[in-house]
């Protein structure tokens, strides 16, 4: 059995007391049922907008669909109309909105049975099998699937993402309309397909949702640079290599220790570029792949447009794929450690560290090495030493404080001068040492 919070109950009270009836319906069922979190309410009603406004004074009305958000303490709610299914002529916006009489009618539109249930607080209205679907960890369309998804080609997108949170496997038929009806993602903005697409990417089952989209064939839409990885081998004589390019790349999502989206959705394609780069020796059959981080650097940029990633996820992500290949021999001195650290950025030092050890995990290879480990340390240790004259542990106030001079360039020089001999090892960045060495300027 499942229950509601009291908010959610009084909120309810407050609409069935005013002589309407409403529902909780949607995602909050469907965790309730899964005894998951609910984090956001959604319910459906057969009182009018209007209606639901006069009834909650800290409310706002804002979208053609007729929603109603009620501000509750921390909670926000969002009560719809019910709603029914109207004509869809372009395969994403039904042409116009029509209401329904039925609470029946609006769970009929509603994309799979997962999602089509509604609670009144006590009795569970589940006309498409949501429940049993929920048990047996199934995706299925309400209806039939290729009508849902010319309807609406974001659903086949929602459908994979569904599977890949809650881990579960899609309908045989539902599989099959997907298949069938994959080309139509290509009528569906690319905003909308970044987010389902991230929310699989940074879900507890990105790769099985990865493979999906492969296996439906949305994938070459979307991640065409992907979908072209799974033709190219990399098995050389005496090399360790035990998998193709494509699912290397899955097997490295999969591994990725890190959970923010693009960490991960770099090491989902940081070997795209092996595809136009791939040479296979004739004589001794080994292959290679020469610069695949720069053709892949150039994927990367593109991918990033294409997907409308903000200035910073695209930064991230194209700094990731630029210096994957970085090495981390042990001979290699502090200056060449100083100046990876500066490329990368020292901001996404830890997710370039993950993306390797999505990357060695993916070749069937162990998650560390004695350099891998000895390269962090060291990582760690060159950051000690300040990267700007912004990290000395003094500033110009304490230059002008101590030797008593106003603003001007001499303050930046002198700052300069210390920060070169922090550098060279001649000084230690600590407050007393600096300070010192201001006093000794000022004798
Ligand atoms: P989440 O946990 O991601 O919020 P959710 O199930 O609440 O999952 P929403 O996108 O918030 O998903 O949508 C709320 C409900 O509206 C869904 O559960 C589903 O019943 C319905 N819905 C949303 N998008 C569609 C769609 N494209 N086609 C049909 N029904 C949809
Ligand atoms: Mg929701």
């Amino acid at each position: 059995m499942i229950s509601l919070p009291s908010t959610v109950v009084d909120f309810m009270n407050i609409i069935r007391t005013a002589g309407f009836d409403v529902y909780v319906v949607g995602g909050a069922v469907r965790n309730l049922l899964l005894k998951k979190e609910v984090t956001n309410w959604d319910f459906t009603t057969n009182a009018t907008p209007e209606k639901i406004q006069e009834l909650f004074s800290d409310n706002f009305y804002h979208n053609t669909y007729g929603t109603v958000t009620v501000k509750s303490g921390s909670n926000l709610f969002e009560i719809t109309p019910f709603r029914k299914e109207s004509l869809y002529t372009d395969n994403r916006h039904p042409e116009k909105i029509e209401w329904a009489k039925t609470l029946q009618e609006d769970l009929a539109r509603r994309d799979f049975t997962i999602n089509s249930m509604a609670f009144d607080g006590k009795t569970i209205t589940d006309i498409f099998e949501g429940k049993k679907h929920i048990s047996e960890k199934q995706i299925v369309t309400v209806g039939n699937p290729d009508t849902r998804f010319q309807e609406d080609a974001l659903r086949l997108m929602r459908g994979i993402r569904f599977a890949s949170q809650l881990g579960f496997l899609i309908a045989e038929d539902t599989r099959k309309a997907m298949t069938r009806n994959s080309g139509l993602i290509k009528n569906i903005s690319w905003e909308r397909i970044r987010d389902e697409l991230l929310k699989i990417i940074g879900s507890d089952f990105p790769s099985e949702g990865i493979l999906f989209l492969k296996s439906t064939g949305i994938l070459k839409y979307i991640l065409p640079e992907l979908d072209d990885c799974f033709a190219i081998p990399q098995k050389s004589p005496n090399r360790h290599h035990i998998y193709d390019v494509g699912t290397h790349l899955i097997m490295s999502l999969k591994s990725c220790p890190s959970s923010d989206p693009i960490t991960r959705l770099a090491s989902l394609l940081h070997d795209v570029g092996k595809v136009g780069t791939f040479h296979k020796d004739e004589k001794t059959q080994m292959i290679t792949f020469y610069n695949h981080e720069v053709v892949g650097t150039i994927q990367a940029k593109q991918i990033a447009d294409r997907l409308r990633l903000s200035n910073d996820q695209k930064t991230k992500f194209i700094r990731l794929i630029e210096f994957h290949q970085f090495t981390v021999i042990e001979d290699q001195t502090d200056k060449s450690i100083r100046r990876f650290i500066k490329d990368v950025g020292k901001e996404y030092i830890q997710d370039m560290l993950d993306l390797r050890t999505a990357d060695r995990i993916g070749s069937g290879a162990t998650p560390t090495s004695w350099r891998l480990d000895l390269f962090k340390k060291r990582i760690i240790e060159v950051q000690k030493v300040p990267f700007t004259v912004k990290e000395l542990t003094i500033d110009g106030t304490d230059v002008m404080n101590t030797l008593k001079i106003k603003p001007s360039k001499q303050v930046g020089d002198i700052l300069d001068a210390l920060f070169e001999k922090v550098v060279n090892g001649e000084m230690k960045n600590e407050r007393e040492t600096l300070l010192n060495a201001l006093k000794n300027i000022s004798k």
